[in-house]
């Protein structure tokens, strides 16, 4: 159906350029998978990303025994004060790196008691380092990464014994440094944070005092990735799968508001809210420059009954979704470290697969990197032709001369992914004719010379 789909819009319209994904699998004419040739230096930069960084990274975290929140501070080998103390020696080894723009960054504040898992006030340290954008129009937009380094054993409140936490979440931290290193010389539009955050298996306490201050501090956070538990490919189901990457969002906002519900409502978008569509963006992106590796969208905010530090994000109207491995292994999470029956359990160092992680992390470097460059998305979007066969779609564009033009994207209203992607000069409005907008779903990006596209914008208002 995609293929078929393609060649009709490749035959009807030279002006298009296609960005949709193949479907997993399924082999594709590289004019519909390969970007511009002004992006090839993209590619060198996916190219760096080592997993033998990552192996180390996660190396250094599991030799701390226990990264608990509520664990050791004093001591320089054990616990998390140890822990914070070596994150926070790191970012600012990868700030002083030679050609390095990235500038140390730490949100450190005193958590008050929050039973039952935080009996008393404890100190937090979120720890890692901000790239600054270059575009003074944006000074305040910014896209956030975050991974938590705290760790947990089988009791939660169990703050001495061993917990290794290589995967759960060594493993989303070493891929988001990675990814900052490798972007560490780069001059994006808008400033990208890369933040270890701890406190999440507390309540997600690091996480809620970050997407704050950031609100506080006027930041507009365009979209927010928690990478959690990102380095294991040995299924409890018994399934070895180092493909598969599983990216959750919300599809109803967390913090919509009264007029948000009418228009979601009016529009049936309870799949397309602003954290689908940055996970559909990762997919896209991902998908189009990394081998072997295969982002499902799964229609979720996290997986069942349980979370991450996005929550955090989107209780702040924030755009935010959950990257974690394809096949998880529940003995190997939460687990004090032990053999029992001949069965071991914990989430140790021999579990983590850093090959894999680091194609994680070049998944979201490929999102990353062109998001961050891409020109301001559009704000306003209004949906016409109502009861007629044409779509109308009217927008003012951003103040921003970078906009080369906008990528419409759509599908036909009982399909879950985005079907067509169709490039048009920038000026509005656009008349889409014989496509019924009762049958169809849209959404809008702006796009640069160099095929950077913003988030998609779904109808903001109908005419
Ligand atoms: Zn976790």
């Amino acid at each position: 159906m995609l293929a078929l789909a393609a060649a009709l819009l490749l035959a009807a319209s030279p002006a298009v350029a296609p960005a949709m994904p193949p479907p997993a699998g399924a082999a594709a004419a590289p004019a519909l998978t390969l970007g511009p040739e002004a992006m090839a230096p993209r590619d060198a930069l996916l190219a760096d990303v080592d997993p033998a960084h990552l192996q180390a990274t996660v190396t250094s975290l599991v030799g701390f025994g226990t990264r608990h929140t509520l664990s050791d501070t004093a001591s320089e080998s054990r616990g998390i004060g140890a822990a914070r103390r070596w994150l926070a020696a790191t970012a600012a080894g990868l700030a002083a790196a030679p050609g390095s723009r990235l500038e140390p960054f730490d949100d450190r504040f005193t958590q008050a008691a929050a039973p039952p898992r935080v009996p008393g006030p404890v100190e937090i340290w979120n720890v890692g380092v901000r790239l600054p954008g270059t575009d003074p129009r944006r000074a305040k937009d910014a896209i956030v990464l975050t991974a938590h380094y705290d760790s947990r054993a089988g009791d939660v409140m169990d703050a001495r014994g061993d917990a290794p936490g290589a995967c759960d979440d060594a493993s989303g931290v070493a891929a988001i440094l990675e990814v900052a290193r490798v972007l560490a010389a780069e001059r994006p539009a808008v400033t990208v944070y890369f933040v270890a955050v701890a406190g999440e298996e507390q309540g997600l306490h690091g996480s809620i005092h970050l997407a704050r201050r950031l609100a506080a501090e006027g930041i507009r956070v365009l979209a927010m990735a928690s990478l959690d538990t990102v380095g294991n490919v040995e299924g409890q189901d018994g399934v070895r799968d180092d493909v598969s990457l599983r990216v959750f969002s919300e599809g109803v906002p967390a913090a919509e508001t009264e007029a948000g519900r009418k228009l979601r409502e009016a529009l049936g978008g309870e799949n397309d809210g602003a954290a689908r569509e940055w996970a559909r963006y990762l997919r896209r992106a991902a998908s189009a420059r990394v081998e072997n590796l295969d982002v499902q969208v799964m229609l979720r905010r996290d997986r069942i009954a349980r979370g991450s530090d996005h929550l955090a994000f989107s209780k702040e109207g924030v755009a935010a979704i959950r990257l974690t491995e394809g096949h998880e292994h529940y003995g190997r999470q939460h687990q004090d470290p032990r053999v029992v029956d001949g069965v071991a359990y914990g989430d140790d160092l021999a579990h983590f697969d850093a090959r894999y992680a680091a194609k994680v992390a070049r998944g979201l470097l490929a999102a990353v990197a062109e998001l961050s460059a891409a020109p301001a998305p559009l704000r306003e979007l209004t949906l016409g032709g109502a009861v007629s066969p044409d779509t109308r779609l009217t927008f003012p564009l951003p103040d921003d001369p970078r906009v080369a033009g906008v990528v419409v994207y759509r599908r036909r209203a009982d399909s879950v992914a985005w079907q067509r992607a169709d490039r048009h000069p920038a000026a509005g409005p656009l008349v889409i004719r014989g496509v019924v907008p009762d049958s169809h779903v849209f959404a809008v990006a702006t796009v640069d010379a160099d095929g950077n596209e913003s988030l998609p914008l779904h109808p903001t208002r109908l005419e």
